[in-house]
């Protein structure tokens, strides 16, 4: 409940003519905002030449109107919306990373994490390769663009490039005539096209994007497929598809899409509405009224609601205004955010038994504190029950989940957990149980990415000697190369 951290998402726009495509991007990248809050760029293309400007900030307050404008009309362009999982979450990290080679310009926009990153660089840096920033989206850059200077193509570029880097990666790429949509072979984070009415197209990582600036969906980009848009129109390679097993993330269902958003032909709202009601089935309890915690819990607890029989109520409200970068001034708590982000109705849940739904616990502080202030609010029972199964393993692919230490669900039982966050009961959806939830085929459960759940990465890991987050300064750093020149 608001203790992860949301990855990445790329937003790109292909037009027959030149135009205001910023402006395009802009909005695109607002709709993606959910994705991430740290930092944004754009990058416009304007018959080969590139101009761009990225910063640390919100999508609208990093672009200003006279920050668009300055970006000039273009045929093409593309967008990050940015939150760190490899990297400092400084200025320079923030993307698209903008390169010029001896082959032209090319611009690359990166959700996901590399599992084989810390290697790629020492190898790269051992060739003579000066890195800028620490995420591991310079290193695909590089390494496209060493591949660009045999290859016949940035798309064959690309493509031998897919058989270097390994793990999490939904790419949008852009080189002076062409953009470019890749998805890992794994599919394990979303990327999806749609087309404008007046011909363009846009490339996104999640639907709801298309939708905001006016495209219609045609397709995902499937897992393991690069996708060429140009003046000779669409073209697709699929060397690299099937040539692994699909490992969506089930979180994107989850937690960290936006509703209106469809992945692989599922609806996330659905999904999560059947969550619940599968949570209801698997973990009845009576009760006056069902709430959701805002926002991803609320979902699911309409579809608990719904199949329990017990009414729908709103008894939490969320302060719209609040930015998930918020910083409250003093020394407020994790916990103290909780209340002024969120705020029971008194009239709601007053002398009720409730039942909340939420979307997972994490370190069990925030829950705890939100469950304090529904108390007070005069709740008779609260039942917690919670649409994800517990977190018991950290996460490779690009979401920030906790290091295992901090996880409630690791060494705690789920009775002491209930105590600590101070519940009548707590239950938890079952894997198989939000597998079913978000596909309608037994046959297909198998697809999808758990291992924060079950331990099941699809992928080997990298050593776990320190927090997801960073191993990867901490590998760089005991590469035998940093380690010469510190004797220097
Ligand atoms: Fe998603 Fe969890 Fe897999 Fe990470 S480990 S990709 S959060 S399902």
């Amino acid at each position: 409940m608001g203790e992860l951290r949301e990855e990445c998402g790329v937003f790109g726009v292909w037009a027959p003519e030149k135009d205001n495509i910023a402006s395009t991007i802009y909005y695109g990248l607002f709709a993606l905002q959910h994705r991430g809050q740290e930092a944004c760029g754009i990058v416009i293309n304007d018959d080969g030449v590139f101009t761009h400007h990225k910063d640390v900030g919100l999508v609208n307050t990093v672009f200003t109107q006279d920050r668009l404008d300055s970006l000039g009309y273009g045929n093409m362009g593309i967008g990050h919306v940015r939150y760190c999982t490899t990297g400092s979450n400084g200025r320079e990290n923030a993307q698209p990373i903008v390169v010029n080679h001896i082959k032209g310009n090319m611009a690359l926009a990166h959700n996901g994490n590399l599992v084989n990153s810390s290697e790629l660089r020492t190898e790269l840096e051992l060739k003579g390769s000066i890195f800028h920033t620490s995420s591991d989206t310079e290193i695909i850059s590089y390494i496209i663009t060493e591949e660009r200077l045999s290859a016949p193509s940035i798309e064959e570029a690309v493509n031998r490039t897919m058989n270097r880097i390994e793990g999490a990666y939904s790419l949008v790429v852009m080189s002076p005539a062409k953009l470019i949509a890749v998805r890992d072979p794994r599919g394990m984070r979303p990327l999806c096209y749609g087309r404008t009415p007046d011909g363009r197209y846009i490339v996104a990582s999640e639907s709801c994007a298309l939708e905001t600036v006016g495209a219609k969906f045609v397709r995902d980009v499937d897992p393991g497929e690069i996708v060429i848009f140009d003046k000779n129109g669409i073209r697709s390679m699929r060397d690299h598809c099937e040539s692994m097993k699909r490992s969506l993330c089930i979180f994107e269902y989850i937690y960290f899409a936006r509703p209106d958003s469809v992945i692989d032909g599922k609806s996330v709202h659905m999904a999560r509405f059947r969550a619940g009601e599968i949570l209801s089935q698997e973990h009845p309890v009576e009760a006056d009224i069902v709430s959701g915690a805002p926002d991803s819990g609320l979902d699911a607890a309409v579809g608990y609601a719904s199949k329990s029989g017990i009414p729908y109520e709103i008894g939490l409200v969320k302060n719209k205004y609040i930015a998930r970068t918020f910083i409250a001034p003093g020394q407020a708590s994790r916990e103290d955010k909780v209340r002024i982000k969120l705020n029971p109705i008194r009239e709601v849940v007053n002398g009720k038994r409730v039942i909340l739904v939420d979307d997972s616990i994490v370190r069990g502080t925030t829950s705890r504190r939100l469950i304090q202030s529904i108390r007070e609010a005069g709740a008779k029972e609260i039942h917690m029950r919670i649409a994800a199964p517990p977190f018991i393993n950290p996460c490779y692919y690009g979401v920030d989940i906790d290091s295992r230490e901090n996880l409630i669900a690791v060494g705690h039982s789920i009775e002491e957990i209930r105590d600590f966050i101070g519940v009548d009961s707590l239950a938890y959806i079952s894997i198989p149980g939000i597998k079913k939830a978000v596909t309608s085929f037994l046959d297909d459960e198998d697809r999808f990415c758990t291992a924060c759940f079950d331990g099941n990465y699809p992928t080997e890991v990298p050593d776990e000697t320190c927090s997801c987050k960073n191993k990867f300064e901490r590998k760089i750093s005991e590469s035998p190369k940093f380690k010469k020149e510190e004797t220097k």
